[in-house]
């Protein structure tokens, strides 16, 4: 992509009503636009980490068998009143009414919708388990929405689905998706924690969010100094420094902050009982289905990232979620094109500088969109390009065909 080309330009100021750095930063550098509080436009560069991000989710959800679909957003009240979340989720819901009085819902989950799916689907117990998924808008009446895209009223979310003959085969796929997530985490470069927590308006049982550490973040955990055991302050009726209650050996203290980037569900039968979605076992008796669900914000995940990999000069991408592999700078005299398509031929993606601007503009422009490599070709490095990686100041020369080696590794 050549950037002169690129849309939008990027700016030297944040907005004036821009309070974190997700927003301030996601913005100057053209990744999203607020169009108003909580509703964000994915510019180009925003949807292509998003696409990444994406890609990570699906591989390693369908490697645990999950189906892509794709549901609806817009929902008929009558399936919300089944379960009685009309009213009990009317917080967070956006309901609608049209010109023959008829009302709606804007999708802020999908639990109802896939109860439905199943119960017009699953007649045995032959027709399960089922893991189904889709990346889709979710749309949430957020009261506070000042945290960048960390907080949309608008936002992309990953939700699946799993439907079980038996609360073992429930929770024997749970673990699985949790060690989805763990690896999904783990790929995007999270430094994150699994925590118990409540159910929201999702369930009474306990249940797992996936919290990265973040000075900056609105959730505060609490650790086991000795092994994994970490609970969200919100579900915490002990005390600082009581023995923890899974090794029994560690004390539990108070990490101070976080971010929720995931968050699972094991909801039980509560769901089926309300919306009769029953199967027949293997004795032809009628039993409800055993049902969890799993949620992660891609969105959130790119702001959390901004929110932990940064410096006062801008955005530090990872190799996992970049927008683009390099960012190739083009001074005067330089050989632009030609290492652009040497690169490019190679499967390389490339950010190609080739602006007719002043060098120290796009140096900062460079270190404002944080592409892990930046390439430079001048006249003084003639055949040769600068190699220096986002995340260091060291500056090296090498040929092309190096540069190239280095990708191949
Ligand atoms: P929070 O407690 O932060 O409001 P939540 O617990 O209500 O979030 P879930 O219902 O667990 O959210 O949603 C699953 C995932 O969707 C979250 O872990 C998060 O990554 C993402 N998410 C939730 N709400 C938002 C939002 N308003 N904007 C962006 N992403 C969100
Ligand atoms: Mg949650």
């Amino acid at each position: 992509m050549k950037q002169s080309q690129l849309f939008p330009k990027t700016r030297k100021e944040a907005p004036k009503d821009a309070e974190s750095t997700n927003h301030k930063l996601l913005v100057r550098a053209g990744f999203v636009d607020q169009l108003m509080s909580g509703s964000w436009t994915l510019l180009p560069l925003g949807l292509k980490v998003i696409t990444k991000i994406n890609q990570i989710i699906r591989e390693e959800i369908n490697a645990v068998g999950g189906q892509e679909m794709l549901m609806p957003l817009l929902h008929p009240k009558e399936i919300w009143s089944e379960t009685g979340r009309w009213d009990k989720a009317d917080e967070i819901m956006y309901k609608l009414t049209d010109s023959r009085k008829k009302e709606y819902v804007l999708s802020f989950t999908h639990e109802e919708i896939v109860m439905d799916l199943l119960r017009k689907n699953i007649k045995s117990y032959q027709d399960l388990p089922v893991s189904i998924y889709h990346f889709s808008t979710k749309f949430r009446n957020e009261l506070r929405a000042k945290s960048g895209i960390l907080r949309g009223r608008e936002f992309m979310m990953k939700d699946l689905y799993s439907a079980h003959v038996s609360e073992e085969d429930m929770v024997n796929y749970y673990e699985k998706v949790k060690a989805a997530y763990v690896k999904i985490f783990k790929r995007i470069g999270f430094n994150f924690k699994i925590v118990e927590a409540s159910g929201g308006v999702f369930t009474e049982r306990h249940t797992h969010e996936f919290q990265v550490l973040d000075a900056n973040g609105e959730d505060i955990i609490y650790v086991c100094d000795k092994c994994d055991f970490a609970v969200n302050k919100e579900i915490f009726d002990g005390n600082e420094h009581e023995k923890c209650p899974v090794c029994k050996q560690g004390k539990i203290e108070k990490k101070e902050k976080t971010v929720e980037v995931g968050n699972i569900f094991p909801l039980g039968t509560w769901y089926a009982e309300r919306m009769r979605v029953y199967f027949a076992d293997e004795k032809g008796l009628k039993k409800p289905v055993w049902f969890a669900s799993y949620g992660i914000g891609p969105t959130r995940v790119m702001g959390t990232w901004v929110e932990v990999s940064h410096d006062d000069r801008g955005i530090i991408w990872n190799k996992a979620i970049t927008p683009y592999d390099v960012h190739l700078v083009e001074l005067p005299g330089g050989k632009g094109k030609e290492i652009y398509e040497r690169l490019k031929e190679k499967g390389i993606d490339v950010l190609w500088d080739d602006r007719n601007v002043s060098a120290g503009e796009k140096f900062s422009d460079a270190d404002l969109i944080g592409i892990p490599v930046r390439l430079v070709t001048s006249e003084r490095n003639g055949e040769n390009v600068e190699w220096k990686e986002r995340s260091s100041e060291e500056n090296k020369l090498l040929s092309v065909d190096d540069v190239l080696a280095k990708f191949n590794k």
